[in-house]
């Protein structure tokens, strides 16, 4: 059995429904449907997430949202009439919006969250709905009965482990099961969402659930590219990556397909396969446990922005018992996370998102660091790009680390950090934000274009 998981482009249109339909019913195994809300139908579009979040704000503000809701219903309704669909689908979802939309605000984060969900649950019974008409076997199934648990964290919920088990009894189920993506209940029984794009989470979680032989992941790309599409022309596709490599890619920047989703298949080892919608019969990207590492070092490059670095110096800090832990609680003590902290003897650097800091928070934090842990020098830097450079089989190469120096010194970029895990997974190069481009262009000739000698 294999789990399919569509995301929102895959379902914008009635056009794009049908392929979806035509996708599933290809091969009997594809017996979980995992679907998304409706997405962008074009890039000007809004996503109906994105419309649902407005709605919901604007009802929390006491603003009038009849419009916002109009459109959200006609973006439904569009499908149907595309597909030729009876009216009594709309009118139900827009009978169960309208009761959602005038109940209970008062927990203005519950109210969020089931109205955010609403866009995928409403979506799931189209579906549903649209291959009944097409003559196939196919229910809608709601998360609550299939009973997926989540914590009460809202718009960020973590499965708890017993949903694992209580999925499994979808497999005694007949025909084809459509779920919604992006939330599940709490043991309380309300709607918790996962983070934004969760549907991939929610696919991997049934995945797991029902012990599918393969977790497959439709979007709009043919496959995961080496590199981002954006900063270099026609990049190499991906055609296999181990779970750890994709982890590395989707956490600075790879967005085809969300960091968190990959747990719960990994945890189960169930291969994940990336495909294109509009083109099933690409191969799409693998993901898998172990792959032979016949393409080189390196699998892909990936980028972010928005980091800054606070660089604190003291001599004899590495004599010093408890600095490191002293340090981190301090950014604890502002709810902040860290991403890496490269150090020496006598320095430590924290690279974090800067968008977690305004200006006074920084004084407050800088000003802590230096007289509670007695530091020599505290140095902050803004605007900061890192690079990861993935790839198991940089653990078996050797020179990896100085071919990526040359060509970032050979580019003229000032490499302003450098960290590698021991895992040898990927390397760190932290640059300024402007040469961020440049940096991923001269590492991608490096590694994927330039003729080794
Ligand atoms: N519709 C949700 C979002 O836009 C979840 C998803 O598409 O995966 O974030």
């Amino acid at each position: 059995m294999k789990v399919v998981k569509f995301g929102g482009s895959s379902l914008a249109t009635g056009e794009q429904l049908d392929k979806v339909f035509n996708i599933v019913v290809s091969d009997p195994k594809r017996k979980f449907v995992v679907v998304s809300a409706p997405g962008k139908r074009n890039p000007q579009d809004i996503k109906v997430t994105d419309l649902l979040i407005e709605c919901a704000d604007h009802i929390l503000q006491g603003k009038d949202y009849s419009s916002l809701f109009e459109t959200i219903i006609e973006r439904y309704a569009s499908i149907a009439r595309e597909l030729n669909l009876e009216t009594d689908v709309i009118e139900k979802i827009r009978l169960d919006l309208k009761s959602l939309l005038e109940g209970d605000h008062t927990n203005k984060d519950r109210f969020m969250d089931a109205v955010k969900a609403s866009g995928e649950d409403n979506n799931a019974k189209l579906v549903a709905s649209y291959f009944q008409s097409k003559g196939v076997e196919a229910q809608y199934v709601s998360p609550k009965d299939a009973g997926l648990f989540v914590t009460d964290e809202s718009g960020n919920a973590q499965v708890l482990a017993k949903s694992y088990e209580n999925l499994y009894s979808l497999r005694e189920k007949s025909g084809i099961i459509v779920f919604p993506g992006f939330f599940g209940y709490t043991e309380n029984g309300d709607v918790v969402t996962f983070s934004r794009s969760g549907s991939d989470i929610t696919g991997s979680i049934l995945a797991n659930g029902v012990k599918a032989e393969l977790y497959e992941n439709f979007t709009d790309v043919d496959a995961v590219y080496s590199v981002n599409p954006n900063i270099v022309q026609n990049p190499k596709e991906i055609s296999e990556l181990t779970y750890r490599e994709m982890r590395e890619l989707s956490y600075a920047g790879f967005s085809v397909f969300h960091d968190e989703a990959l747990i719960p298949a990994f945890r189960a080892e169930i291969p994940v396969n990336v495909k294109n919608t509009n083109n099933p019969s690409a191969p799409g990207t693998r993901i898998v446990n172990k792959r032979e590492n016949s393409n080189g070092p390196v699998v892909g490059i990936a980028s972010d922005k928005g980091f800054c670095s606070i660089y604190v110096g003291k001599y004899l800090m590495n004599r010093e018992i408890g600095f490191g832990s002293k340090l981190l609680r301090i950014l604890e003590d502002y709810g902040m996370s860290y991403e890496h902290t490269p150090s020496g003897i006598d320095d430590i650097t924290i690279i974090l998102r800067q968008n977690q800091m305004d200006q006074y928070t920084e004084k407050d934090v800088i000003d802590r660091i230096k007289k509670e842990l007695c530091a020599d020098e505290v140095k902050i830097k803004h605007d900061l790009a890192l690079i990861m450079v993935v790839g198991e089989g940089m653990r078996q190469n050797v020179g990896t680390t100085a071919k990526a120096a040359k060509a970032l010194a050979d580019a003229g970029v000032n490499i302003e950090m450098i960290n590698q895990g021991s895992s040898e997974v990927s390397m760190m190069f932290g640059v300024r934000e402007a040469d961020e481009k440049l940096a991923v262009s001269a590492l991608y000739e490096q590694f994927f274009v330039a003729v080794p000698v």
